[in-house]
């Protein structure tokens, strides 16, 4: 034997890299269903059944305003992160005549909507957080929850005068370029028509819930609402749980994903009965978190942020792993990866790959041991393994959720055999056969991330010669640097699934390109122009490098892979030709090489690429 199959032997591993593969593949083809990303209903603004789930706001009172007719520099649709970092970047460039239109009642975003019990960000705080140091403000937790990541987005806001000229709990319904004078006109739910030079879409890539598709979803007489828009009303309580109002209740929740795993905690610890319908289990790794220590905050340098950002990003793709990420979840791969490197000795270019799936193999296996330290009952602890690589899905990280299983109140009812809950009536959910009668449903659902652009953005968009854009992109998204479209001059495509698949860090990736769209609208104006079109051969060019082999090679390590993957958002449910598609929506070799692309564009000078006049 050969150090490294001596290394790399089940023995030595603990596990057998064979009998993996078997149950994964195993695991995987029992969940993939026909009708693939179809299973779901459309959530949209004007169905009366799905109003509740998307147009109404049950945190905010109605506003009542007169339509707006006027004229901006810039204006940006989508007040979460997207649209406060451009326009701080934007103000920062010295581009001040800024508006944003937001359906919400305030700033925030995913962050304004997502207020269910327990929620929090799982990528650290001090990365996470934009604009940490322009604002002065440290974050109190290594992993904030939701109600301090909202109030920063409040105090960014503040900071920048956001809120003078912002427009709230307006939905934008249409954007039109007028030849003429040369602006967009942005129509709204209001009967608002206001005009810009430049417009930056930034709706995000989760502001549309999604509800499963379920024989007689809507004919449950009880009471419902999506985790994203969290009835407190009806459940009492709070962001820190001791929901009250559920004492004496029977609660469902449908779904086991990111969300669900943070407010099953709350959930069980209030409800008189919870049930938990699992279709997949989430791999769910510690959270470990920890309080902001004083003595390194008080050591930090100018420019402080940025540079973590940049250090994790790099350790989240491959390492080096910096020491203050060392005993982070999200780098418990690679960490797996170095140590069996090392032991294994010289391993051939060949056989890295193979190497990769043993290091992934080794993190699912100390995830899924998490599950026997934690749950008691062997059959139920079988359930709660996820047995998949750990990209195939959102990894989680939690110390309170599978604890929760062990309460005499809570019940998971697995739903795989029947590849999701199999109806519901008027009383409740039908699974395995059996009825189970409850009080209320909680949709943990998720959001339609990956569905069709057209879909998940909801606003008709027509460019010059009145094309549509979503007539320009029949055969796949086209855009130079994922930003602007041809035939679409001045309107800046931001954040959104683009962003969302360049790294684990969104908020990170966002900043790239504020900075980006700062200089571009700042430059296109200070050299007398007014209008920017992106020229044939420079949105093609684009096109060729995200369709580049490199690309191609670095998506699929980053993405989870159609054919091995179980289905889920990532891999359109596991069909491989929209996966095809959705790739054209991001940049294949990540966020580090996206952001040199845009850097040097701009070190360049000449705006490049596109047409001036
Ligand atoms: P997901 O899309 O991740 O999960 C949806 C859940 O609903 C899945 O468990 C899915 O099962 C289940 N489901 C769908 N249809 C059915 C059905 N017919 N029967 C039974 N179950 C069904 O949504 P989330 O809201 O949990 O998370 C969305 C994303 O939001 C995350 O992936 C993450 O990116 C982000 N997020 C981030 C957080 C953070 O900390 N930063 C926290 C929370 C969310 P199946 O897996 O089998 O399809």
């Amino acid at each position: 034997m050969t150090r490294a199959e001596d290394a790399l032997s089940p023995e030595a591993l603990g596990f057998d890299p064979q009998q993996l593969s078997e149950r994964y593949r195993h695991e995987r083809d029992r969940r993939v269903r026909d009708d693939a990303e179809s299973q779901f209903v459309e959530v949209t603004n004007d169905s009366p059944f799905a109003n509740k789930y998307l147009a109404d706001d049950p945190y905010s009172e109605p506003l009542e305003r007169a339509p707006i007719h006027d004229e901006r520099e810039v204006i940006i649709i989508g007040g979460g992160w997207v649209g406060m970092m451009t326009a701080a970047r934007l103000i920062q460039a010295g581009v001040t005549d800024v508006r944003i239109i937001e359906s919400a009642a305030d700033f925030g975003g995913t962050w304004y909507w997502n207020r269910y019990p327990g929620a929090q960000c799982d990528i650290e705080s001090y990365s996470y957080l934009p604009l940490l140091e322009e604002t002065g403000y440290m974050p109190k937790l290594r992993y904030s929850f939701a109600p301090e990541i909202y109030e920063h987005a409040q105090r960014i806001g503040k900071h920048f005068d956001l809120y003078k000229d912002a427009v709230f709990q307006t939905w934008v319904t249409g954007l039109r370029w007028e030849e003429a004078d040369a602006r967009w006109v942005v129509s709204t739910n209001r009967g608002d028509e206001m005009k810009a030079r430049f417009v930056c879409l930034g709706t995000g890539p989760a502001n549309r819930p999604r509800l499963p598709g379920i024989p007689g979803v809507d004919t449950f007489k009880g009471h419902t609402f999506h985790t994203c828009r969290w009835d407190y009303e009806y459940t009492g309580g709070s962001h820190e749980g001791n929901l009250d109002k559920l004492a004496d209740k029977t609660v469902a929740i449908i779904g086991t994903g990111a969300t669900a795993v943070q407010c099953v905690p709350a959930l069980g610890a209030s409800a008189g009965q919870l049930y938990v319908f699992q279709r997949t289990p989430s791999s769910v790794d510690a959270r470990n978190n920890s309080e902001t220590d004083p003595v390194w905050t008080a050591g930090l340098k100018p420019g402080w942020q940025a540079e973590r950002q940049k250090r994790f990003g790099e350790t989240l793709l491959g390492g080096p792993v910096y020491p203050e990420f060392e005993d982070e979840g999200w780098t418990r791969m690679v960490r797996n990866l170095q140590a069996l490197a090392a032991q294994a000795g010289d391993v051939p270019p060949e056989g890295l790959g193979n190497l990769a799936q043993l290091a992934d193999f080794k993190t699912m296996e100390q995830i899924r041991s998490r599950v026997d330290e934690t749950i008691d009952d062997p059959e139920l602890a079988d359930k709660l393994k996820a047995f998949y690589n750990q990209f195939c899905k959102r990894p989680t990280f939690n110390d309170e959720y599978l604890e929760t299983f062990n309460r005499p109140n809570v019940e998971l009812v697995d739903v795989s055999d029947t590849k999701g809950v199999e109806r519901i009536t008027e009383r409740g959910i039908v699974a395995n056969g059996k009825e189970y009668e409850v009080d209320c449903i909680i949709y943990a659902s998720g959001f339609e991330i990956t569905s069709s652009y057209q879909r998940r953005i909801g606003i008709p968009i027509y460019g010059i010669d009145g094309e549509s854009i979503y007539d320009h992109w029949e055969g796949g998204t086209r855009t130079m640097h994922g930003l602007m479209s041809r035939g679409f001059p001045n309107l800046f495509l931001c954040g959104g699934l683009f962003v969302f698949q360049l790294g684990a860090n969104y908020c990170y990736g966002v900043d790239v390109q504020a900075d980006h769209v700062a200089y571009t609208v700042s430059e296109v104006t200070r050299r007398g122009n007014t209008v920017a079109n992106v020229s044939a051969e420079a949105e093609q060019r684009w096109i060729d490098d995200q369709l580049s082999a490199e690309s191609s090679q670095a998506q699929l390590i980053l993405g989870g892979s159609p054919e091995s993957c179980t289905p889920g958002y990532y891999n359109q449910e596991g069909t491989h030709e929209r996966y095809r598609d959705v790739r054209l929506e991001s940049y294949g070799k990540g966020l580090g090489a996206y952001r040199k692309v845009l850097d040097s564009w701009r070190a360049a000078g000449e705006l490049e690429g596109l047409e001036l006049s």
